[in-house]
């Protein structure tokens, strides 16, 4: 096929390449093969050693899913980070990596459900001692470790109530005891914030949310500064199969490419609304890190340097149950759905869904009540998002 003419196939079972010409093709290809033929016992030997560059099964990689993984690692300033099926395959293969029997993980009390309920429920099985402590708060922080601690996991922005941890004082805190500190950057993206150059050790993603941004996959991502964690991280996920489909990656590597368009309408919209919201008079209190009137304003601009983001939290003054529904179904083009990062606008609901687990004074503590809303601003034109919020908000 030295001239790029297909010859005609011996055999519907056996395999051809497919024709080359003179032109390439502009899009990047899906490399859907899960085996790969070496040329040679040589070559493989070469492969395993290092001396060469090829993949041998795609539980251990894939083109798309390196492809996809450098891409993240431009953005996080990391080397070799991984990309696995989900973010919480992230999260877990970050702490049952690295982490083992007899040691002790701090997290942030604000952490992903999911990761919470790691936390609270599955570490223990594993003899993986945990406990969790407002990361706003280094006092609590620096109380919760134990001399088993051997990692700290924090998210910058903590979901819904957007409280901004004391990031400055958790990487020296970290570098103080020792121990290792991983930071799930779902919520704040590296547009805003770039855990591993501000002194942490690990960077995590949910790559489902705003990365990939349109709410048609799942996949997660993991990098460590130190290649033998990373090592550590890569070699657990491969054994337990973390493994992401190469048509995922995929599709998260072309949302990549408008991502930094995204993430700058999706801002400007959410800082726009916040202000919007605030002066209504069906709403009671309006989160947004970009507002003055945030708690963690002046926290929020060192650590973002003014990249707010696209999540505002707003609570009624009605803040019951039946209000918060007649808002829901006031607004039928805003997805009620309990996610974030889609390029459209989607509105949750805390009380009955990431955080119905919790009982009402648990809730309360955290600041959420019935009337309590989080919303992921995406980039359609904000006057038709103030329309939908006005239609919603008028029929309560
Ligand atoms: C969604 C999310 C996760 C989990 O990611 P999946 O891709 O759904 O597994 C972890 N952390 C944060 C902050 C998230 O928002």
């Amino acid at each position: 096929m030295a001239d790029g003419r297909n010859e005609r196939p011996k055999t519907l079972v056996r395999r051809a390449a497919l024709r080359e010409g003179v032109s390439r093709p502009v899009v990047t290809p899906i490399q859907p093969s899960v085996v790969y033929a070496s040329p040679s016992i040589q070559t493989l030997h070469a492969q395993y050693e290092g001396g060469a560059h090829g993949y041998t099964y795609a539980r251990e990689g894939h083109p798309n899913a390196e492809l996809l993984a450098r891409k993240i690692d431009q953005l996080e300033g990391a080397e070799g980070g991984l990309v696995l099926g989900s973010g919480m395959a992230a999260v877990s293969a970050t702490i049952l990596g690295l982490l083992g029997q007899g040691d002790h993980i701090l997290g942030g009390n604000q952490l992903y459900g999911r990761s919470l309920r790691l936390m609270h429920q599955d570490l223990a099985r594993f003899g993986i001692a945990t406990s969790v402590a407002d990361p706003t708060d280094m006092e609590a922080m620096r109380a919760a470790l134990t001399p088993e601690t051997k990692m700290i996991l924090v998210e910058a922005i903590s979901n819904p109530t957007l409280r901004v941890a004391d990031m400055v004082g958790i990487v020296a805190l970290a570098r103080e005891a020792g121990v290792m500190l991983a930071v799930d950057n779902t919520f704040t993206t590296p547009l805003a914030y770039k855990p591993l150059e501000a002194g942490a050790d690990i960077v995590i993603h949910s790559v489902t949310k705003l990365l990939a941004g349109h709410s048609d996959v799942t996949l997660g991502y993991v990098a460590a500064r130190n290649p033998d964690q990373m090592r550590a991280i890569y070699d657990f996920a491969v054994t337990v199969g973390m493994t992401p489909a190469p048509q995922e990656c995929w599709l998260a590597e072309r949302g990549l490419y408008t991502f930094p368009l995204r993430f700058a309408q999706a801002q400007a919209n959410a800082a726009a609304l916040a202000d919007w919201l605030a002066a209504h008079p069906a709403v009671a209190r309006v989160l947004y890190p970009g507002r003055a009137d945030h708690p963690d304003h002046d926290k929020a601009h060192d650590l973002t340097d003014g990249a707010y983001g696209n999540m505002v939290s707003f609570e009624l003054v009605d803040a019951t149950e039946a209000a918060a529904d007649r808002l829901v179904q006031g607004a039928p083009d805003l997805p009620f759905a309990p996610t974030l990062g889609d390029v459209g606008t989607t509105l949750s609901h805390p009380a009955s869904s990431s955080h119905r687990g919790l009982s009402p004074d648990a809730r309360a503590a955290l600041g959420i009540s019935d009337g309590f809303f989080r919303v992921s601003v995406g980039i359609e034109p904000i006057e038709l998002l103030i329309a939908d919020f006005d239609a919603g908000l008028a029929a309560i």
